[in-house]
């Protein structure tokens, strides 16, 4: 059930919105929709602009609500960045540190695995990403697999953005679907989708020279899925680019997806902007997140979950975001640098129970899932006895 329990979505989305009065200036798009037409670029500029970001809202849940209905999904897992080591200096990034600085760190694997240990009763995903470390090429990375796989063979491995795949295919002067293969072969089953950034080559140029190209990121991505290794994709928003980049990104991964079906999410997120170096950059309001989170509904009708990651939204705004159009809440996650350093305060030790309750407050059935989408349990809290039964006991 890779989605959800969606059979016949699209049916159903034509019905409801045929039950809805939409305003005429949205006929255009309602019919699309209603037809599974995607969205245009000039579509997705409208809705950027659009007066009324209610009835955005309005429409991206219904879009959601006709493939899982009441549903919203999380996960139980646990995130660790194992080194901090970077040979890049992406301009956004308040994370990586140079190798002499005082607060560098590297995770040996003895370390990483004496780590996972603490949460691996309670978790079913490790989330791994990190630096471009300059010395752990291929062998560090499948032996870290290896062995993570071999003491938790319950525990599912999502770990590498697509700049780190690229780095360590070239330490170890490999192609990227060696380097994958290999990788795959030692443990790693999906990757998370980090590092897209915005789809565009000039942007890129300004906000993480030297990463890879908008091309580059696909490719990894697309040679991924040859290979069965499914991915997320995701786009930082809120630095320096306009509306159209942000539509096209979601273009880019749209035909990708049309071609591969290998995304099984998509998660946007804004810049966050503490203690980094960006000065130049727009920064999102509270309002443009839902804006964003309902335009990714709309616009990327064949990537079927869209997240809210609570990790750089914070609780709050994630709750709302579940009312436009996001099906997915992250996980429980425990520890993260990458977004703690750039700013943000989402707590980081919530259980399923608190997971849960963020999802009941959107007026949502809580679900979790496991990494690959194949797996559902409805979440049930604990009965917890009245304390007037207990006195009867005595
Ligand atoms: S975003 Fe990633 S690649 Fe860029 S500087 Fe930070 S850690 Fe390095």
């Amino acid at each position: 059930m890779a989605d959800g329990e969606a059979s016949n979505w699209q049916g159903t989305l034509a019905r409801l919105l045929s039950q809805e009065n939409w305003p005429e200036d949205l006929n255009e798009i309602v019919e699309k929709l209603s037809n599974n037409i995607p969205l245009s670029l000039d579509d997705g500029k409208f809705l950027f602009q659009y007066r009324d970001l209610d009835v955005i809202g309005h429409l991206a849940g219904i879009v959601k609500h006709a493939r899982y209905g009441n549903k919203v999904f999380f996960n139980v897992n646990v995130h660790i960045n194992q080194t901090n080591i970077c040979t890049l200096a992406c301009k956004f990034c308040a994370f990586r540190r140079g190798r002499r600085a005082e607060d560098a760190y590297q995770l040996e694997i003895s370390d990483y695995i004496e780590d996972l240990y603490n949460y691996s009763n309670h978790v079913d995903e490790v989330h791994s990403v990190g630096g471009l470390h300059p010395e752990w090429g291929i062998e560090h990375y499948t032996e870290l697999f290896r062995r993570t796989r071999e003491e938790f063979p319950h525990i599912h491995i999502k770990a590498l953005t697509a700049v780190e795949i690229k780095h360590i295919a070239k330490l170890s002067g490999l192609s990227i679907l060696e380097t994958l293969s290999r990788l795959k072969k030692s443990g790693l089953a999906s990757l998370p989708g980090g590092g897209a950034e915005i789809l565009d080559d000039e942007v890129r140029g300004i906000i993480c020279r030297g990463k890879e190209s908008s091309e580059e990121y696909l490719e990894i991505h697309r040679t991924a899925h040859y290979l069965d290794i499914p991915t997320n994709c995701t786009m930082l928003y809120g630095t320096i680019e306009t509306i159209e980049h942000r539509v096209m990104h979601m273009i880019k991964l749209r035909e990708l997806q049309d071609e591969t079906a290998g995304f099984q999410c998509f998660v946007p997120y804004p810049f966050l902007p503490d203690d980094s170096r960006l000065p130049e950059a727009q920064l999102a309001t509270g309002t443009e997140v839902l804006r964003v989170i309902a335009i990714s509904r709309l616009m990327l009708n064949n990537i079927p979950h869209i997240k809210a990651y609570r990790m750089n939204l914070g609780d709050e705004v994630s709750e709302l975001a579940l009312q436009f159009g996001a099906d997915d809440i992250d996980g429980t996650v425990q520890e993260e640098s990458i977004m703690h350093l750039a700013g943000s305060t989402a707590p980081l030790d919530h259980d399923k129970a608190r997971l849960a309750k963020i999802v009941s407050n959107s007026g949502s059935i809580p679900v979790q899932r496991n990494t690959t989408y194949t797996s559902f349990v409805e979440f049930n809290p604990p009965i917890v006895p009245k304390r007037r039964s207990l006195r009867m006991a005595r």
